[in-house]
């Protein structure tokens, strides 16, 4: 009902035309560029649900339940994902928030401690460390990766300072040669958060592998997913050690042999934890999704590399620029910057919600900057709101000044990875959308500069 009769007449279905068909925001009204499906996330492979259908008649569904002559599913789960790391172990966990914890508690991290968190993450690396008592002590990132700035790392270390909570966020990997050198320096742990970035490599080393602790997620939206979930690495026995006792309650895998009947954890007296089991219902869906992992990968990899070059006409939209060590990359979101005038002068939160309305699906900028967020209010923290206002002062997140992560944040464009699973279409749809809003963002409501 929009499209003008002088151009139906003779439909050529080169892009010109068709885009020219609908010159009407979809969010004003117009005909979206693309009204189809997209790839279904969390993913089903063959094999999912007899691998659930195991676990259902399997009479083990706990790590706490009893030996039925077979190990649980969580111990294979830990041989494989420490595996596909390179780390030595694999503890896995309830959330990534617990990985997190877990981390944290098993480095001795002490209240008032100070850990140095990128300045754009999820709040819980941040609420991790402010859980603990410990102080999270905000960096700005740079540009063109949007993980921490190392520069800005090593300006903000302290006498308290214990550890570098690094994140490699998106699309890309934080500068891990200049890290390891900092924490190598001043003599500080590394907790590497790889939520985001299974499988990507720095110098050959897989995410997660680099520091002392690695934590992963396995939430539905991550790339390897249980719905909920998480997952440490470590090559170091003595963390390992703890952090398994940690997650179970102070219990850990008794080397057997096994009676049926007989669980296969055993208590221990050294570490207090508490249970942050996985169950093994969701250790099958990580079995099963570990199997997709690299496959997915790749085709991510390379629907981005095409979106990287096709999406910027002149240099009105700029992609991620890895650094050239982060030799394999992975994605969490795909990330691109728009230039100021890129969508005449519009907010990216306007050209987002155009970008949605023409693709069916959530387009959306980044995470507040941390030291905006709301949620971060030492008074908000159970552990601080009955502390006096100057105690407080130390856990006040917006004391931080992070203009380089206001600046991306007010420019980036994300979407899911799982976008980049579909076919050619998808492709095709996402760069028609994009030229779609760029061409006609006048129509778009014009926001107070
Ligand atoms: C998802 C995520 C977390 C938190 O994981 P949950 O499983 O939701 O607790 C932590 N850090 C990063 C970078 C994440 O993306």
């Amino acid at each position: 009902m929009y499209v003008q009769g002088c151009l139906a007449v003779d439909l050529v279905f080169d892009r010109t035309v068709r885009l020219r068909m609908s010159d009407q925001l979809a969010l004003c009204g117009g005909i979206p560029v693309w009204r189809g499906e997209w790839p279904a996330w969390p993913q089903v492979g063959l094999r999912t649900s007899s691998r659930l259908e195991g676990v259902l008649v399997s009479g083990r569904w706990a790590v706490s339940g009893s030996w039925t002559g077979e190990p649980a599913l969580d111990r294979e789960l830990s041989y494989r994902f420490a595996d596909f790391t390179g780390a030595r172990w694999c503890v896995p966990v309830d959330h990534g928030s617990s990985a997190l914890l877990a981390a944290l508690i098993a480095l001795d991290v002490r209240p008032g401690d100070e850990i140095i968190v990128p300045g754009l993450t999820w709040v819980a690396c941040a609420s991790a460390v402010a859980r603990m008592g410990a102080i999270p002590i905000l960096v700005d990132i740079d540009a063109e990766t949007q993980c921490m700035d190392p520069q800005a790392v090593s300006n903000a270390i302290t006498s308290s300072t214990v550890a570098i909570l690094v994140v490699h966020l998106y699309s890309a990997m934080a500068n891990m040669d200049a890290i390891q050198a900092i924490a190598k320096r001043y003599g500080l742990a590394i907790i590497e958060d790889a939520a985001q970035a299974y499988g990507a490599k720095w110098n050959g080393a897989v995410a997660g592998s680099l520091g002392d602790v690695g934590c992963f997620s396995t939430q539905q939206g991550k790339a390897l997913t249980s719905g909920e979930g998480g997952l440490v690495v470590t090559s170091k026995e003595d963390l390992r050690d703890r952090i398994e006792m940690l997650r179970g309650d102070g219990r850990r895998y008794s080397s057997g042999p096994f009676i049926i009947g007989e669980p296969e954890l055993e208590e221990q007296t050294t570490v207090q934890g508490w249970n942050m089991h996985l169950s093994e219902f969701q250790a099958a869906l990580l079995l099963d999704g570990l199997e997709r992992l690299e496959k997915q990968n790749k085709i991510r990899t390379a629907m981005a590399s095409r979106l990287d070059e096709t999406l910027p006409r002149e240099s009105d939209l700029e992609p991620i620029r890895p650094y050239p060590s982060n030799d394999q990359r992975s994605y969490y979101h795909y990330v691109i910057r728009m230039s100021k005038d890129a969508f005449a002068g519009r907010s990216v939160t306007t050209v987002c919600r155009a970008l949605t309305a023409e693709l069916g699906t959530w387009i959306h900028p980044t995470y507040p900057p941390l030291n905006q967020h709301p949620l971060l209010d030492p008074r908000r923290l159970p552990t601080r709101r009955e502390s006096a206002e100057k105690e407080n002062d130390k856990y006040d997140l917006t004391r931080f000044d992070l203009p380089v992560a206001f600046r991306e944040a007010q420019r980036s464009i994300l979407f899911h990875h799982s976008m980049l699973l579909g076919d050619e279409r998808h492709i095709t749809a996402i760069c028609d959308a994009f030229d779609k809003v760029r061409r006609c963002a006048n129509q778009l409501p014009a926001e107070p500069s």
